[in-house]
């Protein structure tokens, strides 16, 4: 899906001009972009209606003021806002407190990655400063506490349950109980899902909600399932009521937009994506990044999150990243940095697609192989000078005198010869610093195209 958006959407910064035929065109392919991911047809042809409407409306009121520049601001900033809405119901979601045993409840049919979840959840929140714990009230199926047992317990969390107990009602309303006792701050309590009778399952998720009056209640949705997911959060929703929805299974060739539409239908917030079988595989979701990402434009917030979770022994180096990433103002020494950091972080391919302007190819392949070829690329800056390292990388250009890139200085050489590597690859390593840093600017600059379009509403 991300790959024809964004394809789309340079093809507008091609076009010569912006016209009605452009504006078409691009919403054609947006819009077949979006169908074949499973997005709900009707929102759909809403969105298309919405941003012809707002470019309409924008243009009318003079903001292109003849300048193709600003027409092609308007049609961005009207199919980035309206990508965003679909996926953002304007509504908070619960926050967990701390001092307060938060109690959260996991719904959703058997399958979608409930029990997996809950044991996500409770390792984000742990790591958080929340003590968090784990209640099993699946009693349907026969190994669900020991899958309960085994996972809280390979990720150190407390949890509760029983081999004997037959009522997941008792089990639930006994183990927070017991967690609220110890006082735990986050107690999360796992359903079933399943029962032999649709509407039994209903009836037991209101009867456990009545006996643990949960402080958040979360659907748990499969993205595979594509556009049934709809129909199922609906359901859901009118005997469960949940204020919130997670996305699981998106790591794989899920396409999403089935969950996208949930969020209409429910006018529910996602809160996480799940993205992996593993305990961290949970990605924490907004709105405003999510789409940025999705157009390519890197999710800033998430990578600046990530490192600052990593980073706890250095809160003030990652603060000062954190800054210059978002002012376009990062040298090539701090991209390194990030670049070493990413390599301490584990699964390659997941911390990657987080990082704006890394090479697409190094997502190719083995994570084994990306490591190779982030080991190369500090190979490369490890021959550069104290100064290289701490510019902009225009040093290792030639500057015509209308201030354009003319050519390659004999620092490139040297540094090639240096690091064993090839012109070529030191090239291709300050280009794509250089895509970093501009992706950089334009979206967190002060007048990056994220801050324009926000100015404009
Ligand atoms: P439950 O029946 O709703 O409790 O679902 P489980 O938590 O038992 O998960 C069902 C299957 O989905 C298991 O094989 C999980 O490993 C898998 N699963 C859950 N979440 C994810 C995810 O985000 N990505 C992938 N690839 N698999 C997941
Ligand atoms: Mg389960």
């Amino acid at each position: 899906l991300g790959r024809k958006l964004n394809a789309a959407l340079s093809s507008l910064n091609r076009a010569p001009v912006v016209d009605d035929k452009v504006l078409d065109a691009l919403l054609k392919e947006v819009c077949a972009a979006l169908l074949e991911s499973d997005v709900n047809v009707k929102l759909v042809a809403q969105l298309r209606q919405k941003v012809k409407t707002k470019v309409k409306a924008a243009l009318e009121s003079g903001a292109d003021k003849g300048k193709e520049q600003n027409r092609r601001h308007v049609v961005q900033k009207a199919v980035f806002d309206e990508l965003v809405q679909l996926v953002d119901p304007g509504v908070e979601p619960y926050k967990p407190k701390k001092g307060h045993p938060n109690v959260i409840m996991a719904v959703g049919l058997q399958g979608n990655g409930k029990t997996t979840t809950c044991t996500k959840l409770a390792v984000y929140y742990q790591r958080r400063g929340f003590k968090s714990c784990i209640v099993c009230a699946d009693t349907f199926r026969a190994g669900a506490f020991d899958q309960t047992r085994q996972s809280a317990t390979k990720a150190k969390v407390a949890y509760f349950g029983s081999y004997t107990e037959t009522d997941p009602v008792t089990i639930a309303a006994q183990g927070v109980a017991k967690f609220k006792k110890e006082r735990f701050d986050v107690i999360i309590v796992d359903t079933s899902g399943r029962h032999k009778q649709e509407s039994e399952l209903f009836r037991e998720m209101v009867q456990i909600g009545e006996a643990v009056q949960p402080d958040q209640t979360v659907m748990v949705l499969d993205a595979s399932i594509g556009q049934a997911a709809e129909a199922q959060a609906r359901a859901f929703k009118e005997s469960a009521n949940f204020g919130a929805i997670i996305v699981t299974k998106m790591d794989g060739h899920a396409k999403g937009g089935g969950a996208i539409s949930a969020v209409a239908a429910t006018k529910t917030p996602i809160i996480f994506l799940g993205v992996g079988e593993h305990l961290h595989d949970l990605d924490k979701f907004s709105p405003q990044p999510f789409i940025s990402k999705l157009l390519g434009l890197g999710d800033m917030q998430g990578l600046v999150e990530h490192m600052q979770d990593i980073a706890t022994q250095n809160p003030d180096k990652q603060k000062e990243m954190a800054k210059k990433l978002e002012e376009g103002k990062l040298s090539i020494r701090d991209w390194r940095e990030q670049i070493q950091n990413v390599m301490n972080m584990g699964p390659l391919s997941k911390i990657a697609s987080m990082i704006p302007g890394l090479p697409q190819d190094l997502l190719q392949g083995s994570d084994e192989e990306g490591t190779l070829r982030m080991k190369r690329m500090i190979y490369i800056t490890d021959s550069m000078t104290a100064a290289e390292l701490d510019s902009d990388g225009s040093m290792f250009m030639e500057w015509g005198k209308d201030g354009k890139p003319t050519g390659l200085t004999w620092r490139v050489q040297r540094v090639a010869r240096g690091s064993g590597t090839s012109v070529r690859e030191v090239e291709d390593l300050l280009c794509q610093y250089r895509m970093m840093a501009n992706m950089a600017k334009q979206a967190g600059g002060k007048n990056g195209w994220l801050q324009a379009i926000q100015k404009m509403q």
